[in-house]
């Protein structure tokens, strides 16, 4: 079977492989189809020095396919059925995993992809408790961004931010995977939302995917524009995961009394903050990483429910290395999907 690995820094290879045995008790296996790419694809394949992961590995940290073979105990999957898989090996049986929250593992084995083997072959064998159906209506290629793409905000808006209809959000880098998907899920309540991007042509995409108010961060201050468009009183929520560039003036968006939650730093991991600022203002500052696999499955019930992935770029696997240019270019809008 193929498998696309990295065998060094910047170095891809699609290898031919044994295919994983038949599933022991507790598995399935997976016939993978669709993989979708995220930031943690890009560092992976740059070489961060911070990932500690074995080499060489079998990259993808997002996919879905089809239940190939389900082991001998497990019958609540079958042969055909669309899947989407967990991104990390949780171990199931700690405190953390027994209350749902997955990602805060207490025995993590690791991000696929990332740290162990991830998503992009064509079999692969899993715990079946991490592994999620795909409800009727949905395509693999639409499911393959729910783990990540669609969970991780979902996690974030509801059960972090406790965003409610109503509220008003500023979503950062609204071209982005997880941008696009909290413009889509913030309306979808009857949010107000504000959003930003980097050039007008993103400006015009984001309105038709339902945007209130579009700022471009390269001409105007978004803290300026935000604090005028609430006329001075700021948002309730704050969309983070661009980081040092923007983090303060994103708390300078909040209302008194408001959260900020953020999943990422792509403009760099430090800033400074005004703890004068943050107890006065009573701001509420949640870290949010990867999601439950609770939240992988609501993400899938509102693709069943037509909120679809706004999908940038298609690519074939022998093209994978330009999709991750195209992930990583200021041009993109939405997500970018490998096929197998
Ligand atoms: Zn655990």
């Amino acid at each position: 079977m193929r498998a696309l690995t990295l065998l060094g820094d910047r170095q891809l290879e699609l290898l031919d492989t044994d295919p994983p045995p038949p599933p022991a008790a507790g598995e399935v296996q997976v016939r993978v189809k669709a993989v979708a790419l995220n930031y943690l694809d890009v560092w992976g394949f740059r070489g961060m020095a911070f990932a500690k992961r074995k080499m060489p590995l079998v990259v993808g940290v997002e996919a879905s396919g089809e239940i190939a073979a389900a082991g001998p105990d497990v019958t609540h999957l079958t042969p055909g059925q669309g899947v989407v898989m967990y991104g990390a090996l949780t171990c199931g049986t700690c405190k953390a995993c027994r209350a749902g929250r997955d990602n805060l593992c207490e025995n993590v084995g690791g991000i696929m992809g990332f740290h162990v083997d991830g998503f992009t072959r064509d079999l692969i064998n899993l715990p079946a408790r991490l592994v999620v159906p795909v409800p009727d209506g949905v395509s693999l290629r639409d499911a393959a961004c729910a783990p990540i793409g669609f969970a991780t905000v979902q996690h974030m808006l509801f059960d972090n931010a406790k965003l409610e209809p109503g509220e008003t959000v500023l979503v950062h880098a609204g071209g982005s995977g997880i941008g696009t998907a909290a413009i889509l899920m913030a309306k979808q309540i009857g949010c107000t939302v504000i959003t930003t991007v980097g050039d007008d042509a993103k400006a015009e995409k984001a309105k038709a995917l339902g945007a209130d108010h579009v700022i471009n961060y390269k001409t105007e201050r978004f803290e300026g524009v935000t604090r005028k468009l609430t006329q001075k009183k700021g948002v309730d929520v704050v969309f983070e995961h661009v980081g040092a560039e923007t983090f303060n003036g994103s708390l300078l968006c909040l209302k008194r009394g408001g959260r900020l939650v953020t999943c990422g730093a792509t403009s760099g991991p430090s800033t400074t903050l005004n703890l004068m600022q943050l107890f006065q203002q009573q701001y509420r500052i949640i870290g949010s990483f990867g999601a439950t696999l609770k939240n992988i499955a609501e993400s899938l019930d509102k693709m069943a429910a037509g909120l679809k992935p706004v999908i940038d770029t298609q690519v074939p696997l022998a093209e994978f290395e330009r999709g991750l240019e195209r992930l990583a270019s200021r041009q993109v809008f939405g997500k970018v999907v490998v096929t197998l």
